[in-house]
């Protein structure tokens, strides 16, 4: 805290790899004396850049930019881009060192790092859109490369931002190469990337379950957002035989009792990624469901619940909620969303809680094949890679029982994450030397 004085949400991340650390780290001198967790706690390097571009108006707008670096042991910088208001360094420096554990964890040659802006798409035409993506790629172009740093989407960056900030890369370096995933198909970009993270977070949980016998055929499932991970999270619930009950973004959550069937989640697709609507337009569609306003759907019963929006939408009270109401397992799909007191109420409580560097790995999994793919020039099939995404989720999954199975059959999958994660990046570390 004294290091990092005003990054909230920094301290809390290695807080809590820490807590998990420390007992692992009791009896290994090494990692004591070369200061490993110091040093991955400190990013490699951070970089904060003026993006300046012009509205529809004619007026010019001044923006800040990021790429944190953190750590590049184990392969080239890799994480998302995230255009969202709240964006700053505290958040970036969050998800860069959250980002470093879980790409060690799908076993893929891939550094961590994370970048953004505090721009607002909300609101924003086409235009503008391209020309802060063009705007921001002028200056990140010198920052990255195939093999040194390769950025993907996040909140507010999707294909369509990932088209204009790849056009502008190859514009001003004449390069066509693998420097961002999340690429369209007819331009290296690999097939389920889109679909990656929601469906491994659930190819997780369903994992979980397995590992006590159980599955999702009949279960009942609250999730939060709308986004991409939220709706390809709740199309594999459909598809896996589990029933889901709710979507939300931030103006408040539908309730549709009925469930919310593909058809219904192909109409959300359409009206939150093509047309940037509102979720409370659902309720107009589907009479069957509730919007309330203002509100995260953690207090509808559920048998698991997938938090899918953003970081620390989950709160202690929250996670006391989900497990009075019998709730057995939560999936996080997205980065960090569930605050200290909510991780300490799941492991207290012993019920199946995977943390988003374990379970919502299957996005950037998929982005390093489609890194693979890019460097011998050829694309894979689609059932391939389903197998390999399901392949990549199972073998985090076996990492967590390693090092997180405890007496009595529970399985700690913060502890076993955070383990798997930090021994593999801090052995490379320890080979290269004081660097
Ligand atoms: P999207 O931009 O597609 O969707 C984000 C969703 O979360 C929207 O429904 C949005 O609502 C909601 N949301 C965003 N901020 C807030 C907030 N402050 N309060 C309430 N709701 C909010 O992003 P993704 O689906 O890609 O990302 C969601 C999460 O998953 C993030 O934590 C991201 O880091 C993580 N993640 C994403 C990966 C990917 O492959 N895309 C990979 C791994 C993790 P609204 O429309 O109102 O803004």
């Amino acid at each position: 805290k004294k290091r990092n004085p005003h990054q909230p949400e920094f301290v809390q991340a290695v807080q809590e790899v820490a807590e998990d650390i420390f007992d692992f780290m009791a009896d290994k001198v090494q990692y004591h004396e070369q200061q490993i967790l110091r040093r991955i706690a400190e990013p490699d390097r951070v970089v904060s850049f003026r993006v300046c571009w012009e509205d529809d108006n004619g007026s010019i707008r001044v923006q800040r930019g990021w790429r944190v670096q953190n750590n590049n042991a184990i392969g080239p910088y890799k994480g998302g881009i995230r255009f969202h208001p709240s964006v700053n360094e505290s958040v970036l420096k969050f998800l860069a060192f959250e980002q470093t554990f879980k790409n060690a964890l799908t076993g893929l040659p891939m550094g961590g790092g994370k970048g953004g802006s505090n721009f607002n798409p909300k609101g924003k035409s086409v235009r503008e859109i391209m020309r802060f993506c063009q705007s921001f790629m002028t200056e990140l172009y010198r920052h990255i490369g195939a093999d040194v740093d390769v950025p993907a989407g996040d909140i507010g960056v999707g294909g369509r931002e990932i088209g204009y900030m790849f056009g502008q890369y190859k514009r001003i370096t004449n390069q066509f190469t693998g420097v961002l995933t999340g690429k369209g198909l007819e331009w290296g970009g690999s097939l389920i990337r889109t679909e990656a993270t929601g469906y491994g977070a659930v190819y997780f949980l369903a994992n979980m379950l397995a590992h006590k016998g159980d599955d999702l055929v009949g279960k009942t499932a609250v999730i939060s957002g709308s986004g991409n991970v939220a709706t390809h999270a709740a199309e594999k619930i459909v598809q896996m035989g589990g029933k889901v009950l709710t979507l939300s973004d931030s103006g408040g959550f539908i309730h549709d009792p009925d469930g919310i069937t593909q058809a219904k989640i192909d109409w959300v697709k359409e009206h939150k990624t093509h047309r940037r609507g509102r979720i409370e337009e659902y309720v107009a569609e589907f009479k069957s469901a509730t919007f309330h306003e203002g509100k995260t759907p953690w207090g509808v019963p559920c048998d698991v619940a997938l938090p899918c929006a953003t970081q620390n939408e989950l709160l202690g009270d929250d996670a006391r909620l989900l497990v009075k109401n019998g709730c057995i397992a939560v999936s996080e799909g997205a980065n960090m969303p569930t605050d200290l007191d909510g991780v300490h109420v799941f492991k207290d409580a012993k019920i199946l809680y995977a943390p988003g560097k374990a379970s919502n790995a299957g996005g950037v999994a998929v982005s390093g094949l489609e890194m693979s793919q890019n460097s011998e020039r050829r694309a894979w099939k689609e059932d391939e890679l389903q197998q390999m995404l399901k392949d990549i989720m199972q073998g985090i999954h076996n990492s967590c029982l390693t090092y997180g199975a405890q007496s009595g059959g529970y399985v700690d999958y913060v502890k076993g994450a955070n383990i798997a994660g930090f021994k593999k990046v801090a052995d490379a570390m320890l080979a290269f030397g004081v660097v």
